[in-house]
Order: structure tokens, then C-alpha cells, then sequence
């Protein structure tokens, strides 16, 4: 290997650490070691290890994040090496015209489709909306939303895209290890010299970057990372799923993505297994540690194995499939899960370098959007590393960028506040989100009985 490469440490196995290190060793100017915590990769808890996640192309209100999603379905989903894991259903992006801040976003998200010249069907009720689903699909009356229908885009094999990332990663030279949990940070003055390991081993680099993703809050935490944050904040999000016979998996095949996004309920079709996924994309739950801290509590964490997510959100998933699929809410529940997304004060991501040191990046702040990016994230990490970001994010995804927003605005309810409990989503930022969060509680989550349909309470 060439002495003049650069050597990066990688804190984190998901997608924003797997898209950079493609994009670094495809440079040729980089070795790359990859380290995630899980003993498994892709780790299953991951954020973007799932059955399925939205492939949003330009579905954004700002038009830079709509550009970026474009970018990202026309030049990168559909080639070979994401081997088929991309699915061009298209989305159905609605919202109730009562909702002030869900109509803002989708008739700016259709706007910005329109300047991309991609054929968008505006949908102005819940009859046009009806007339996009095949006859022998029976559907309910979408809650009285309008809005549109987008032909490109869809949604990814999320899990499978991942592994896929980490293949390619692998076969380019990189080093992907599982079983290490990053604890600490080598400093020396400004200049951080590589990171320690839980068993104590150490990882020397030039250049360390931190891509924990809703870990990244507890990660800087620890005593011996210590490093500061914006505002950032682990929120759990409640995810479903039902099983189809094979008579309607093949019934529901070409239905498209439906997305409310004004409760951010939304619903994918059926996978190949007859696997439907419904989810909230909303304001989530908290699970704050001793030291204030929310750390994700996943399926890998003792005690939580089940998935169990809040019995209100089981509630509400179950309200949102009646009003578009009635037929499938008679179904009971097959499993659930509760997956953590890193949320910025905006809804902007967080990649710049530490204002305290010269070689430690971070690449998170997610805020439950990032996925359908992940053939080019990377490619904008990396300008961000090699100090020519794009002028378009530099400021939106720089450190201080959520402080200077907060100030602008006047107060954190103005944007996405992240540090109150049940604070109102007031604003969309770079994304819209509903709802109030709360702090997890125990005797909130469901029970078996619960996933079963007959018991649900109407
Ligand atoms: C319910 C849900 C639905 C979503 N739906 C969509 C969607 O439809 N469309 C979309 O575009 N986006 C969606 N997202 C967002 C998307 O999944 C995330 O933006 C993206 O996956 C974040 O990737 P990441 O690499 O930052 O984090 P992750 O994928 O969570 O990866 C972080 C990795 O870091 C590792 N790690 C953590 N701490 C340490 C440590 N101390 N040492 C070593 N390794 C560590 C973890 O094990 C993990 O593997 C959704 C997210 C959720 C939770």
C-alpha cells in the first residue's frame, strides 16, 4: 500500500460511514478502517439496517436536500452495484389541507419536482388519489388529504443496500470490523492520534471520523471521547409489520410508496416476502440516560428484545393503514421495532470537522432522513474532509449552524426544538415531523396481546 495515503478511522458501519469510505477508496487517496460496536454486520439495530426505507427523489421542501435526492435516484439507485435493492414504485406524498405546515411542504416538495422536470401528478382529492391504485385494490379515503404522485423514486432494501455498501467497501481494500465498540479518543492536543477500543486496543489514523449515528450524543458523552455537540438527540421512532398472504402481496405489488406529511404516517409495499412496513415519522420517543443523555434502546438491548413500541403509536399506525388499506388493518401485527434517528435542532445533518480538533469529523445528526442518500453522501462527506464542501450544505450541515438558526428564529420552538421534553414540532426545517416527545416509559410500550387486530381499541 502507498505510504502517501491517508489512514481514516471510521466510528460506525452505517450507511454515512459505509458512503464515505466507498467514495474515499474509490479516490485511491485513502485506507480506511471501519469499525462498528455490533458483533454482526450489518449491525441490526442500525438505523439503516431494515426491511425497507423511502427513496424520496426531490419529495423536499428545500431544494437543495430535493436536488441531492435526485441526484441520488437518477445517477447512482438504479446501477448494478446496488444490486437491485432499489425499487421504482414511486411516492405519494399527501397532506390535509387543514395542515398548515404538511401542505407547505408537500406543494413546495411538488414544486421542486416540477423544477426538475419530473412528470408529477398533482392529486387535488382523495378522488384523484384513488384513481392512482388499481381497481382491485380496495382503499379507504386517505384521511380527506391531497396532493401528488411522484413516478421516480420508491424505496430500497435497506439492510441489504448496507451490506452490499460494506461488500463493495471490503473489495476495495478497506477494513470493516465488527466487535469494536470505539470508547475513547487518542488525543494530543488538537490533533486526535486514532480512538480506543472497549478490550483497550488502539486504532492509530490521520483522520478519525465519528459516524455513530444515534449513538453519536452518548458516544461524545463518555468521559474519554469528551467531545462537544450541537444539540443532537437519539429519538426512538415506532416501525411495523404485517404479513400478506401471497394472494395480496401480488394483489398490493405495484402499489407506490403513500407518505402523510402532515402525521408522518407512511406506508411501503409489499416486499417480495409479502412483508408491509408502516412506520412514524414523527417526533419520537426519548430514553435519557444518568447523565441526561438519550441512548438508543433497541433489540439488542437486555430487556427490550420484543421491539416493543409505544402502545399510542401502534394505535396510530393502525389508524393510518384503515384510512388508505382497510381491508389490511383487519391484520394483526407481525413484529415491531422501535429505530433511532440522530436529530439535529433543523432536521439538517451535522458533517463538519470539531471546532477543537483538526483531524476528528463528524458525519450524523441524521434526523431520520438520511437513507435514500446513501450512494452520495459520501461523496459530500468527503468534500466536507477535504475542505471543499458543496456551497450549498456547507453552512446548513456546519457546527454552529443549529445555535445560529435557534438565534435567528428567536427560540428553539421556532425550529425543531430537540432538548424539551414534549416539545411541539412546531416547524418542518429541512424535514416536516409531527407529533409531541416523550420521554420512553416501560409501562407505555405493548404487550403480546396487543399486535393481535381484535383487541385493538377503535
Ligand atoms: C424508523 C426509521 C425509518 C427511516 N426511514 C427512512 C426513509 O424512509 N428514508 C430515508 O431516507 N431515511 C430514513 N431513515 C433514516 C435513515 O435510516 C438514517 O438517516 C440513516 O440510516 C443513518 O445512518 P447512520 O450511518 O448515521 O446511522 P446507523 O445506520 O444507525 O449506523 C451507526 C452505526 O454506528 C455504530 N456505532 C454506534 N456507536 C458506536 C461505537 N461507540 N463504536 C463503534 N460503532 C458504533 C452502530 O452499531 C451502527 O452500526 C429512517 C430511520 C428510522 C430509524
Amino acid at each position: 500500500m502507498s505510504q502517501s495515503k491517508t489512514e481514516v478511522v471510521i466510528v460506525g458501519c452505517g450507511i454515512y460511514g459505509m458512503s464515505t469510505a466507498l467514495w474515499m477508496l474509490q479516490s485511491g487517496k485513502y485506507n480506511v478502517t471501519m469499525l462498528d460496536k455490533c458483533g454482526i454486520l450489518p449491525a441490526p439495530d442500525a438505523a439503516s439496517t431494515d426491511l425497507n426505507k423511502i427513496i424520496r427523489s426531490a419529495d423536499y421542501a428545500d431544494p437543495h436536500y430535493a436536488e441531492l435526492g435526485f441526484d441520488a435516484v437518477e445517477n447512482f439507485w438504479r446501477k448494478p452495484e446496488w444490486e437491485g435493492t432499489y425499487h421504482e414504485s414511486g411516492v405519494m406524498a399527501l397532506s390535509a389541507s387543514t395542515e398548515k405546515e404538511g401542505l407547505e411542504f408537500v406543494s413546495s416538495a411538488y414544486q421542486n419536482c416540477k423544477d426538475l422536470n419530473i412528470d408529477v401528478t398533482l392529486l387535488n382529492n382523495p378522488k384523484d388519489i384513488k384513481s392512482k391504485f388499481a381497481k382491485n385494490i380496495p382503499t379507504g379515503n386517505f384521511g380527506g388529504r391531497q396532493g401528488y404522485l411522484n413516478p421516480i423514486g420508491g424505496w430500497a432494501e435497506s439492510g441489504r443496500a448496507l451490506e452490499v455498501g460494506l461488500k463493495r467497501v471490503r473489495h476495495l481494500g478497506g477494513h470493516v470490523r465488527s466487535g469494536a465498540e470505539v470508547t475513547g479518543l487518542i488525543k494530543n492536543g488538537r490533533k486526535v492520534e486514532g480512538v480506543t477500543l472497549k478490550s483497550g486496543e488502539e486504532v492509530k489514523g490521520d483522520l478519525v471520523l465519528i459516524a455513530a449515528g444515534a449513538w453519536t450524543p452518548a458516544l461524545c458523552a463518555l468521559p474519554g471521547v469528551s467531545a462537544r455537540l450541537p444539540d443532537l438527540v437519539a429519538t426512538g421512532q415506532s416501525v411495523a409489520v404485517i404479513q400478506l398472504t401471497p394472494e395480496e402481496a401480488k394483489q398490493y405489488a405495484s402499489v407506490p410508496v403513500v407518505f402523510n406529511l402532515d402525521d408522518g404516517w407512511y406506508v411501503f409495499p409489499p416486499n417480495p416476502e409479502g412483508l408491509m412496513k408502516m412506520a412514524i415519522h414523527g417526533a419520537g420517543v426519548l430514553n435519557p440516560q444518568s447523565n441526561g443523555v438519550s441512548l438508543p434502546r433497541t433489540k439488542l438491548t437486555a430487556g427490550a428484545e420484543d421491539g416493543a413500541i409505544p402502545l399510542t403509536s401502534l394505535k396510530g399506525l393502525r389508524d393510518g393503514l384503515r384510512q388508505v388499506y382497510p381491508e389490511l388493518a383487519k391484520k394483526d401485527y407481525l413484529t415491531t421495532r422501535l429505530c433511532w434517528y440522530c436529530d439535529s435542532v433543523t432536521g439538517d445533518w451535522l458533517i463538519d470537522y470539531h471546532p477543537d480538533f483538526d483531524n476528528l469529523v463528524i458525519a450524523s445528526g441524521d434526523s431520520g432522513h438520511g437513507f435514500k442518500f446513501t450512494p452520495n453522501i459520501g461523496r459530500e462527506i468527503l468534500k466536507v474532509i477535504e475542505k471543499n464542501p458543496s456551497p450549498q450544505y456547507a453552512e446548513k450541515w456546519s457546527f454552529g449552524y443549529s445555535a445560529k438558526a435557534i438565534k435567528e428564529e428567536g427560540s428553539k420552538a421556532a425550529v425543531m426544538d430537540v432538548s424539551k421534553e414534549e416539545a411541539e414540532m412546531a416547524k418542518a426545517g429541512a424535514d416536516v415531523r409531527a407529533g409531541k416527545r416523550k420521554v420512553l416509559r416501560e409501562s407505555d410500550l405493548v404487550k403480546p396481546h396487543d399486535l393481535k387486530a381484535k383487541n385493538a381499541k377503535l
